[in-house]
């Protein structure tokens, strides 16, 4: 049997199945007949406990886990939940009962928001089980602890969880639910472990049950052939000896150079890419650094942050993105607006010209950054329509005193006017991402449409040979800097379709630099060109594979 989901990275794993316990059992809504006032401070002893716990064990953790662990932290000492508790208590409900609710209540106004936020909905219902549980006496949910390597199976996890996990024994992560920017895919990029989210069917998997888990196709075989385990195995062997192999700058098997960078989101991850190889940044994405802010970041606070990212780059290229403000990604401070659909609202550039004083500011604080560093700085747009936008961003960068500016390729219009956009920018980087979303119609962040996020459509190579095309013609160079490009046989058939450079997750550049060497530059236009005549995305990776 199969079961298919969301894969994260492209490792392989096999291992025995291990699940998470089941959560407790929602509190009952007996009418509470005690003490009001006791039972509040019985709950905020509960909430400070909890609290307290999560940033002890953050601080033991340390790296990514301690920031996701604060943030929970953070939500169990929320004056507003613990207002709406005290409420609830006064209207006659037990404490179990009113954190119950209060959590409840604020979660689906998280989920309600959607993308990014919706997805912390996981994280608030995990810090009301731990306080449900401290009030009961009893042991707080948590992630199984074993000494064997096993395939942590689960609904979802919570930041609280994958903070204790393992890793020397967790092979791989497989949950029902969560999107491609949950903690879990989140979590397993960080630490090099393939993960597998939204995968219907698989909490009915019994502990012990041996599983291979491919993060590359999203599958989860269920009880596989001793033929399928020796493949599997094969496979990880192999991707062990691509990972230790010595870093080499990106090149084809004919020396064909294809500069390999890394997508970052902050200046603490720059130590990390560049030790596994990174030949500079392809992709910036600085509203990562500002989600949580209220108002927009000074020049000053800014100026500091890509100083900081750049002065680690001497000499080297790092593409810095504009704020993104989007579905997935909401900016308080640019874009606030309810949106009925808001993947085609006022996101991306467009928010960014809505509100010109804050992209000045933040070209400005690039440019201080710029003259005071040795790195290679070029500036881009996100989800920019036409070559009008994109020359009216490429003039204000330039009048502010940045040296390059571009745009990102994310939205389909832009592609098919690649000769003009090509005339204007300076360079053009291809956000797989979007690009497929927009192409195929199918929000990125819905489980329910994530078969047509494939970027092997033909559909979507056919932009990027649009876009290879143009920005040869015109001698610009087009990157590529979404998912696709962590893809190494689908990072072959890019370069083969025009692609200058290939940006990616650091966790993945050991197995693209492993793939780009095994073909020349003809036998990648070979593949590219099976690909584009394809009539599907299954159908452009199996052309690719046998041409
Ligand atoms: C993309 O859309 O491919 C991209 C790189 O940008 P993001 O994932 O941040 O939207
Ligand atoms: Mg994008």
């Amino acid at each position: 049997m199969e079961l298919h989901g969301i894969g994260v990275g492209r490792g392989v794993a096999v291992g025995p199945v291990l699940r998470m316990p089941d959560p407790l059992p929602e509190p009952v809504d007996d009418r509470f007949a005690g003490d009001p006032d006791a039972e509040y401070a019985r709950v905020t002893d509960a909430l400070a406990a909890v609290a307290d716990e999560l940033r002890t064990r953050g601080a033991h953790a340390g790296g990514d886990a301690q920031e996701v662990l604060e943030a929970a932290a953070m939500m169990a000492a929320d004056p507003t939940l613990a207002d709406n508790v005290r409420e609830l208590i006064g209207g006659g409900k037990t404490g179990e009962r009113a954190v119950f609710e209060a959590f409840a209540a604020f979660q689906e106004l998280l989920v309600g928001m959607g993308g990014y936020m919706a997805e912390r909905a996981t994280d608030l219902g995990d810090v009301a089980q731990r306080i449900i549980a401290r009030l009961r006496g009893v042991a707080a949910p948590g992630v199984p602890v074993s000494d064997e390597p096993f395939v942590l199976v689960a609904p979802d996890l919570a930041p609280a969880d994958t903070a204790t996990l393992d890793f020397r024994v967790v092979r791989a992560l497989v949950t029902r639910d969560g999107g491609p920017t949950s903690h879990t895919a989140i979590l397993a990029r960080a630490n090099s472990i393939p993960a597998i989210v939204g995968v219907t069917g698989v909490l009915d998997l019994a502990d012990g049950t041996i599983v291979i888990a491919d993060a590359g196709s999203g599958t989860v075989v269920v009880d596989p052939s001793t033929d399928a385990v020796a493949d599997a195995e094969r496979r990880i062997a192999e991707r062990a000896t691509a990972a230790s192999a010595p870093v080499t700058d990106g090149a084809l098997a004919d020396g064909t150079r294809v500069p390999l960078l890394a997508n970052l989101g902050d200046p603490d991850e720059a130590a990390n890419a560049i030790a596994l190889g990174a030949e500079g940044v392809g992709l910036f994405r600085t509203e990562f650094l500002f989600l949580d802010a209220t108002s927009a970041p000074t020049v000053e606070q800014q100026e500091a942050k890509y100083t900081a990212l750049l002065s680690q780059f001497p000499g080297r290229k790092v593409v810095v993105r504009c704020l993104d403000a989007g579905a997935d990604k909401p900016l308080s401070f640019l874009n606030d607006a309810h949106e009925e659909n808001p993947a085609l609202g006022l996101r991306g550039l467009r928010a960014l010209r809505a509100s010109e004083q804050i992209l000045r500011d933040q070209l400005t604080a690039l440019v201080h950054a710029q003259d005071a560093t040795e790195a290679d700085l070029w500036v881009m747009a996100p989800m920019v329509a036409d070559a009008e936008e994109a020359a009216w961003f490429v003039a204000l960068g330039k009048e502010l005193g940045l040296r390059t500016v571009g745009v990102m390729a994310e939205v389909p219009s832009l592609a098919l006017v690649a000769e003009q956009v090509a005339e204007v920018s300076d360079f053009v980087s291809i956000g797989t991402n979007d690009l497929t979303q927009y192409t195929l119609a199918a929000d990125r962040m819905l489980g329910t449409v994530a078969s047509y996020q494939d970027p092997w459509h033909p559909a979507v190579l056919r932009l990027v040979q649009r876009l290879g095309e143009a920005g040869a013609a015109a001698g610009k160079g087009v990157g590529i800097c979404g998912e696709a490009a962590a893809d190494p046989q689908l990072a072959v058939v890019l370069v083969g379709l025009g692609a200058t450079t290939l940006s990616m997750t650091p966790a993945a550049l050991a197995d693209v630099r492993a793939e780009l060497a095994t073909v020349t530059l003809e036998q990648a236009r070979t593949k590219a060109r099976a690909a584009l005549a394809a009539r599907s995305a299954a159908g452009a990776r199996d052309a690719a594979a046998n041409a």
